[in-house]
């Protein structure tokens, strides 16, 4: 008998696993896929990012409303315990800014870490084994019969990119157990834009913009990024780190209208640009073939001399700059969605422990439950140190039975 099975192979199952078998545990990990840890070794571009160097209260803050449940995992294992975990095992990390990667470069190297602890106490790991049910008497179900565990930890993350193991299976399970699930939508997922000049910009990327939605109840600020025209949007950090809170919006109305500023640092450029053409004048901020798109919108011919747009131009152009509007009609969906929103109602759950209210012995963690961050290490951060607390919580819940 088992004292703890896993389900799921992510960075919150396999942390979880870790510290039940270093406090004695006999642990199971089961994954449905015929790999470990594949998002894992897919983040960050193949470099991961892991976590990042911001005060708890900021981390939380950028989880939402819901942000604060993370506060005991995070006590747990924060940002500095979980780098002091991988550099104690060999792996050194270093910042960028704000986020933290590991120094060799290679996602590899942390699941590395993790498959060698798991090793280390004896964590079984069957691949190719998906669980299909949680019986009321414990334990897991899979095709091949029911096996029995004194613990169970629900570590199946979100629905985002199939190929690497999203699937709504998790919330089949938790929702079988008595848990509410809340809508899963995709969230950092690039946006669908109606205007045809966007898609007509495939492969551009414009460091620092401005994009803002307009409507009530968003910042009117907006949020500041690097962005991406893709062929059938856009993307890049700052619509990923927006995607979630629009495609909410999707849910209720067919479009929702934003406002970019694609060069919010546009200097002089009709006063400076003299014989240049508009296009040649506006190349400090724009590239050639958007600032030709952006006049030919405004009906101005872009090779036009600077010196010649009047005051009409200068202002009609300026504004299609700085104030582009286009409209978001839908997300690329569940397969190019970087995280879930939505998923386990966190009322079910005891943030000291992660033990579900409605279904003792098991245990939930990761993005199964409805906590989703931005881009930057924030979803890793919460998946190891959710794992964590949840692997502790339950060698403490043993040891008192
Ligand atoms: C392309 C990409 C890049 C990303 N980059 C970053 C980044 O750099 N930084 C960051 O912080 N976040 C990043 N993320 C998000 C991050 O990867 C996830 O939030 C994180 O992996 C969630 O961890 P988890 O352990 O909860 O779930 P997962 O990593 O999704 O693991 C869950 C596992 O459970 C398995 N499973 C599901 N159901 C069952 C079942 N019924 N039986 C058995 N097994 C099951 C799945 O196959 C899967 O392997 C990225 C995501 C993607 C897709």
């Amino acid at each position: 008998m088992y004292d703890l099975i896993v389900i799921g192979s992510g960075p919150a199952g396999l942390m979880g696993a870790i510290a039940a078998a270093r406090g004695g545990l006999r642990v199971l990990v089961l994954e449905r896929m015929p790999k470990v840890g594949l998002k894992l070794l897919a983040t960050g571009g193949g470099r991961c990012n892991l976590c990042n160097t911001l005060p708890a209260h900021a981390f939380m803050e950028a989880f939402g409303r819901h942000g604060r449940f993370m506060q005991p995992a995070l006590r747990a294992m924060g940002s500095e315990p979980l780098r002091a975990f991988f550099r104690d095992r060999g792996v050194e990390t270093c910042e960028e800014e704000d986020k933290v990667f590991p120094t060799t470069g290679n996602a590899a190297s942390i699941l590395d870490v993790l498959l060698k602890e798991c090793r280390k106490f004896h964590v079984e790991i069957r691949t190719n084994s998906e669980v299909t049910a949680l019986p009321k008497e414990g334990g897991v179900k899979t095709a091949e019969g029911i096996v029995p565990s004194k613990a169970v930890l629900l570590a199946t993350g979100g629905k985002g990119y199939s190929a690497l193991g999203g699937s709504s299976s998790g919330y089949g399970l938790a929702l079988r157990a008595g848990h509410k699930i809340i809508d899963p939508i995709p969230a950092d997922v690039p946006l669908l834009i109606q205007e045809r000049w966007v898609k007509e910009l495939t492969g551009i990327a414009l460091p620092g913009v401005n994009l803002r939605v307009g409507l009530k109840g968003f910042p009117k600020a907006g949020t500041n990024g690097d962005l991406l025209f893709t062929h059938q949007g856009i993307s890049g950090p700052v619509v990923l780190n927006s995607s979630g809170a629009i495609a909410e919006k999707l849910q209720t109305q067919e479009s929702v209208p934003l406002v970019i500023n694609l060069a919010p640092k546009l200097g002089a450029w009709q006063r400076d640009g003299g014989n240049k053409s508009i296009a040649n004048a506006l190349r400090p901020w724009l590239p050639s073939a958007l600032a030709k798109t952006l006049c030919e919108l405004c009906g101005i011919d872009p090779e036009l001399p600077a010196s010649k747009a009047g005051g009409k131009t200068e202002e009609l152009l300026t504004r299609q700059i700085t104030a582009a509007h286009i409209t978001a009609t839908g997300t690329e969906g569940f397969n190019k969605a970087i995280v879930t929103r939505g998923g386990i109602d966190l009322k079910g759950v005891n943030p000291d422990t992660l033990e579900s209210k409605l279904q003792p012995g098991l245990y939930l963690a990761g993005e199964a439950l409805n906590l989703d961050g931005p881009c930057g290490g924030f979803n890793l951060q919460w998946a190891f140190a959710s794992g964590h607390l949840a692997g502790s919580s339950i060698v403490e819940a043993l040891r008192e039975t």
